[in-house]
């Protein structure tokens, strides 16, 4: 499918009147990193683009459901979105998720845990300094952005260990993740997600995106009563193939809150709404 190039006003109509339809029906997920946030060298002080906490708690008031679904765990995602009503945080990919105060974990991670802890040791004793460790407990990232010439080498160690320990590997832009072989990622969260909805939008940037992508596909085929709304947002490190199946790109994700925005005017100003 092609994209439309859409600015704030550029949503395809049918998604819009789809989910005017059916607020009560309709669901919003967005990765974070890239796409509700500015990518950035120290990936511990990324925040949400300025307008996007004021934006998703509009929205919130008006749909169902409102998710961030991201490699981040909820320790780092619940300070910068807890404030939005009734918003629902998965953290390391689904293997953790965070509503109403209440963390709960995916059956059998926790036991990951002493693992990735003897990973995270032997990263910071073997590996360059150039190459930010990053702990999520449950899981670890290494990141290469600020020295892109050690990114063979981050992925090449993370091959060796998920080999020798049975963990995932997952490849993202200048970062590879370390992962539990739990059968979790952002398709089979979404999907879960989406099972009551009737209309569902993600908005994602990177190729764990696709997966999400590709769930909506399977979940809007199932029945003729379900609308999907795939949003890519663009900047350099975008996945090409999620650019390609995209229903909808968005110039960076400066551009996303005032198209949530107009979602949310659209909204308020419904037939009856
Ligand atoms: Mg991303």
């Amino acid at each position: 499918m092609t994209a439309d190039r859409a600015g704030a006003a550029g949503l395809p109509a049918s998604i819009l009147e789809q989910t005017r339809a059916s607020p009560g029906g309709s669901g919003f997920y967005f990765d974070f990193d890239g796409t509700l946030s500015r990518i950035q060298v120290d990936p511990a002080t990324v925040l949400p683009v300025p307008g996007a906490v004021q934006a998703l708690t509009r929205l919130a008031r008006l749909v169902c459901a409102v998710g961030i679904i991201s490699a981040r765990p909820v320790d780092f995602l619940r300070p910068r979105f807890e404030e939005v009503p009734g918003v629902v945080l998965h953290g390391l990919y689904g293997l953790e998720r965070w509503q109403s105060g209440t963390t709960t974990y995916a059956p059998g991670v926790e036991g990951w845990e002493p693992v990735v802890s003897g990973l995270l040791a032997r990263a910071r004793g073997e590996l360059p300094d150039e190459i930010l460790i990053e702990d999520k407990r449950l899981s670890m990232a290494l990141h290469y952005r600020r020295a892109p010439r050690f990114g063979e080498r981050a992925i090449q160690w993370s091959r060796d260990q998920a080999h020798r320990h049975g963990l995932v590997l997952e490849i993202g832009p200048m970062t590879v993740e370390l992962k539990p072989p739990i059968d979790r990622d952002k398709g089979t969260v979404l999907a879960q997600e989406a099972s009551v909805l009737r209309c569902v939008w993600y908005f994602g940037d990177g190729t764990p995106d696709l997966a999400a992508f590709r769930a909506l596909d399977s979940w809007s085929a199932d029945s003729p009563d379900r609308t999907a709304a795939r949003i890519a947002v663009s900047h350099p490190d975008t996945d090409a193939a999620l650019l390609q199946e995209a229903d909808v790109i968005l110039e960076g994700p400066d551009t996303v809150p005032a198209v949530l925005d107009t979602v949310s005017t659209a909204l308020d100003h419904r037939p009856g709404g």
